[in-house]
């Protein structure tokens, strides 16, 4: 067994006997990884409360064979998540992004890009930015990372511009936009704006920086929770479980 090193995010802290934790860290080097924190729940534990959910580490762990718990050795608290002001809708919203990186991923694949993303999504929230901006670009950036991105701008069937105004076709189960002659016979499929694409779109380019300065009205914000909240949910086979908690948020 060889001694691993990263920094990673904890995504669950399990109790485990009534000294230890079994933790899921989401790890920038290593992905998701499971792991036995020993000695975690002891008043003097070797991890202090590096291990809390949200907080951000730098670990040094054991890498069991395929199937067993990985054996965290090290950690050390880099920064701890505290959300902004008194509003819940920052800490449901980190909760989110902790519930989509435990979700979205496998176990042993590592997406750097991602778990960048998640830190600075984190730093955000913390920060006070606005959270419905902040969650809808960590859903898009994570959809593309996982090459889950829907097609916003072209038919997911035959790549045929869709119309550039009025209302478009988006098939939740077809990975994106339909025109007019594919949509025929398809279920699960909602209509959006053009507008809302666009503003889709710009939220998903990765190179922008541009994005916290896109104003996303209310209803604009309402069509396109919409499309995500559907297309995420089928992507999953289940709906998020923060999405009760952030629903309050989304209809602002
Ligand atoms: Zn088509």
């Amino acid at each position: 067994m060889v001694a691993e090193k990263s920094d990673a995010l904890v995504l669950r802290a399990v109790e485990f006997s009534e000294t230890s934790l079994v933790v899921t860290l989401f790890t920038r080097d290593f992905g998701k990884i499971g792991a036995l924190a020993k000695g975690a729940r002891r008043l003097k534990s070797p991890f202090e409360s590096a291990l809390d959910v949200l907080a951000l580490c730098r670990i040094v762990f054991l890498h069991k064979s395929s199937g067993a718990l990985d054996l965290l050795t090290e950690a050390k608290l880099l920064r701890r998540f505290r959300p902004a002001g008194r509003e819940l809708f920052g800490l449901y919203a980190a909760y989110y992004v902790a519930e989509l990186l435990g979700e979205l991923t496998d176990e042993g694949d590592p997406h750097p890009e991602l778990f960048d993303l998640a830190d600075e999504t984190l730093l955000g929230l913390a920060a006070g930015e606005p959270v419905a901006r902040r969650v809808v670009r960590f859903e898009l950036g994570a959809l593309r990372l996982l090459g889950h991105m829907p097609s916003l701008q072209q038919c997911a069937e035959c790549s045929a511009p869709v119309a550039t105004a009025g209302r478009v076709a988006f098939g939740q189960l077809d990975g994106g936009v339909l025109c007019g002659r594919c949509r025929g016979g398809k279920t699960q499929v909602v209509s959006v704006t053009a507008g809302a694409l666009r503003t889709m779109t710009q939220m998903a380019d990765p190179r922008s920086r541009t994005w916290q300065r896109i104003e996303i009205d209310a209803r604009t914000l309402g069509e396109i929770r919409g499309v995500l909240n559907g297309y995420i949910t089928n992507l999953l086979g289940r709906k998020p479980r923060l999405h009760q908690y952030l629903g309050l948020l989304w209809r602002y």
